[in-house]
């Protein structure tokens, strides 16, 4: 009875990690599937699964590490299919590069606009500081982030995905949580072939265009 119950509150949802690249989207992806920092990710970007139980209730998270376009073409269909495909979102910058904050500040309003949140409305973001390890370069102060967080009322977390794996389970867990109350956590059908079709095209072009 109990074990049914529990089924029938899974949770399925698509959070999308987003932010400038070299922030450590990635890491702190890859430190959430695996617990371990491997220090190098290349520029590739994926889709996991993953799964976790919390308070009794299982969450399929299927997590989008995406990877960062140029400020012009943020309104591509891209970045609208990334926005439109996910539930949640996890904003990442590194204390140690203003732009990539100012980047995490513009995300998070154009989530807003694309996704039509209301100021009112308690958005599934989270913002998300990495690299608090490298204090001796930081640019960008923790009063900041928390500044920021309270303006668009979104979810802040100060963390280092290099120092320990905690870090990425508050993160997911932090947006879990927003999900749980934010207005739409309807599940969609998932469309793999469509974006990963789309990922494609975008790499095959970035390939031509380096040649
Ligand atoms: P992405 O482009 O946003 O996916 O960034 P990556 O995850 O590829 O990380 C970019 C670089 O920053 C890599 O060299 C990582 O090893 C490094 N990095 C990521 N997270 C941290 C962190 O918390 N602390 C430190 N010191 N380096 C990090
Ligand atoms: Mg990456």
């Amino acid at each position: 009875m109990e074990k049914n119950a529990a089924v029938s509150l899974r949770m399925d949802a698509n959070v999308v990690v987003m932010g400038r690249e070299n922030v450590g989207k990635s890491a702190l992806t890859v430190r959430l599937l695996t617990r371990r920092f491997i220090g190098e990710y290349g520029d590739i970007q994926s889709i996991y699964s993953h799964s976790f139980v919390v308070d009794g209730r299982e969450i399929a998270l299927s997590i989008w590490d995406s990877s960062y376009s140029e400020d012009r073409s943020m309104e591509t269909s891209l970045f609208e299919k990334r926005v439109q495909w996910a539930d949640g979102y996890v904003l990442v910058y590194s204390i140690c590069d203003r732009a990539s904050f100012n980047t995490v500040c513009r995300l998070i309003q154009m989530i807003k606009l694309a996704k039509g949140y209301l100021s009112t409305d308690k958005a599934p973001i989270v913002i998300v500081g990495n690299k608090r390890d490298l204090h001796h370069r930081r640019m960008v102060l923790s009063e900041e982030g928390w500044l920021l967080a309270l303006k668009t009322d979104c979810h802040f977390y100060e963390v280092s995905a290099a120092e320990n794996y905690h870090s990425s389970l508050m993160v997911f867990h932090g947006v879990v949580d927003r999900m749980k109350n934010a207005k739409s956590t309807i599940k969609r059908p998932l469309r793999f072939k469509g974006i990963v079709k789309s990922m494609s095209a975008v790499f095959a072009r970035r390939r031509t265009d380096s040649l």
